[in-house]
């Protein structure tokens, strides 16, 4: 077996839990003044626009990005302190969460100094939502199949195609999507598709909403017709955007946001079970929360050789394909956790359902986000040397 995977033993450091601290008494002040409510199922209310303002105010958006454009300089694992203790706070921040994560590091690096500084110190304020146009009607795990066509035009390109299963697309104020530039070559089948920002008020797009399992309006169909993007808004290299695309995921794939979507399940089940559950249920609960504890110290590693200028891929793909699977299976663990236990506190019961109800039916979702779970394995094999 190849010695390709290499989690290092990271530790948060002490300026991390003096982070903590202010994030869980921010957090602790705003469901006070009835900001958000952790508690609630009904998740319409995750674009909170204000609150993303207050956060940036903070200081805790584009926290490792460099000064010069609003950023903080700090590390990845004070990062991974704050996205942590918001997502167990479930915790507004759909609306500057992938702009944080993803689409400003992308344009740390491949865009123009102008572009870099009129958007990323917008991002840091949490005035700026960003979405990720990949996916295609007949191009989802291979991506490279892309055929929304980018034609070149004077000044600039006109899209015209579909992407689909966009999130945040209706509330966006920019994409970063692939679009084909040229086509795919013999000798390389990815060659071809170039990245690009896209500002979502220019005219040629039409926005159509898909709603989900549980009725919510996460994503959408985006449909391009001529929509004209200036050459400016090229990120990298024309014909080029394979080489790309792997740095990106290593950001994407490792935070704690892959394991702890249907956290509250958790949550509600050691309300439930209450202070002194029997033998077979603390047995079973433990083993949840080891788990759970494992998963965190793999996902701080990664953030700790993010943090060393290392790229762990398969690292981070090990990390979101545990950790998806975890947090899918954890609803029905917690079911038969929870089936022989009597509660007097039937608040508490109740409470527990309607978070069982909603996870379950977000579950399907989660080893298919971000890449599928035969993906990532694809993606590790490879790492390893397998295939
Ligand atoms: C909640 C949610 C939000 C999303 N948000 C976005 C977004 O914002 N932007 C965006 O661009 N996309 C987004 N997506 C799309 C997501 O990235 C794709 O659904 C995903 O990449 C899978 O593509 P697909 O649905 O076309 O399935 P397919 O690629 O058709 O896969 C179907 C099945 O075949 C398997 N399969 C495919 N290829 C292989 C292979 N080579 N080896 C083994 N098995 C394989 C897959 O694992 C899967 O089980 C989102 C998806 C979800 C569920």
């Amino acid at each position: 077996m190849s010695t390709a995977l290499q989690f290092d033993p990271i530790r948060l450091p002490p300026e991390c839990e003096v982070l903590r601290r202010e994030v869980r008494a921010f957090l602790a002040a705003e469901m006070a003044a009835g900001t958000f409510d952790p508690n609630a199922i009904d998740k319409d209310d995750l674009f909170n626009a204000s609150f993303s303002q207050k956060v940036g105010k903070k200081g805790w958006i584009g926290i490792t990005w460099p000064k010069r454009y609003g950023g903080q300089e700090r590390s990845f694992l004070e990062r991974y302190v704050i996205t942590e203790e918001f997502r167990a706070a479930n915790a507004p921040v759909r609306r500057h969460f992938t702009a944080d994560r993803q689409s400003g590091p992308v344009l740390i690096k491949y865009a123009s100094e102008a572009i870099k500084m009129d958007i990323l110190p917008r991002i840091t304020r949490g005035e700026c939502c960003f979405g990720i146009g990949m996916s295609e009607p007949n191009s989802g795990s291979d991506l490279f199949a892309a055929s929304t066509k980018a034609t070149k035009t004077k000044g600039g390109y006109l899209i015209n195609g579909t992407k689909v299963w966009t999130s945040n697309a209706h509330q966006a104020d920019y994409l970063i999507a692939l679009f084909r530039t040229s086509a795919a070559t013999k000798e390389n089948r990815r060659h071809g598709l170039t990245s690009f920002l896209v500002d979502m008020k220019s005219s040629g797009i039409a926005i159509n909403p898909i709603y989900n399992l549980t009725g919510l309006h996460d994503f959408n169909e985006v449909v391009f017709e001529d929509m004209f993007v200036p050459d400016s808004y090229v990120l990298g290299e024309i014909d080029g955007a394979w080489k790309q695309a792997t740095s990106e995921l290593a950001f994407e794939r490792s935070g704690p946001e892959r394991f702890l979507e249907t956290f509250t399940v958790l949550i509600e089940l050691v309300r439930v079970l209450g202070d002194k559950p029997d033998v077979r249920a603390a047995e079973a609960l433990g083993r949840l929360v080891a788990q759970v504890h494992t998963l965190r110290r793999m996902s701080v590693s990664v953030n700790g050789m993010l943090q060393a200028g290392k790229e762990p891929i398969v690292e981070a793909s090990v990390v979101k394909d545990l950790g998806t699977i975890w947090e899918q299976k954890l609803p029905h663990r917690a079911r038969e956790i929870a089936a022989f236990t009597e509660t007097d506190d039937l608040g508490n019961r109740a409470a527990f359902e309607e978070h069982l109800a909603f996870a379950t039916m977000i579950a399907p979702k989660l080893t298919l986000q971000g890449g599928t779970t035969e993906v990532l394995r694809g993606i590790i094999a490879r790492g390893l040397g397998l295939r």
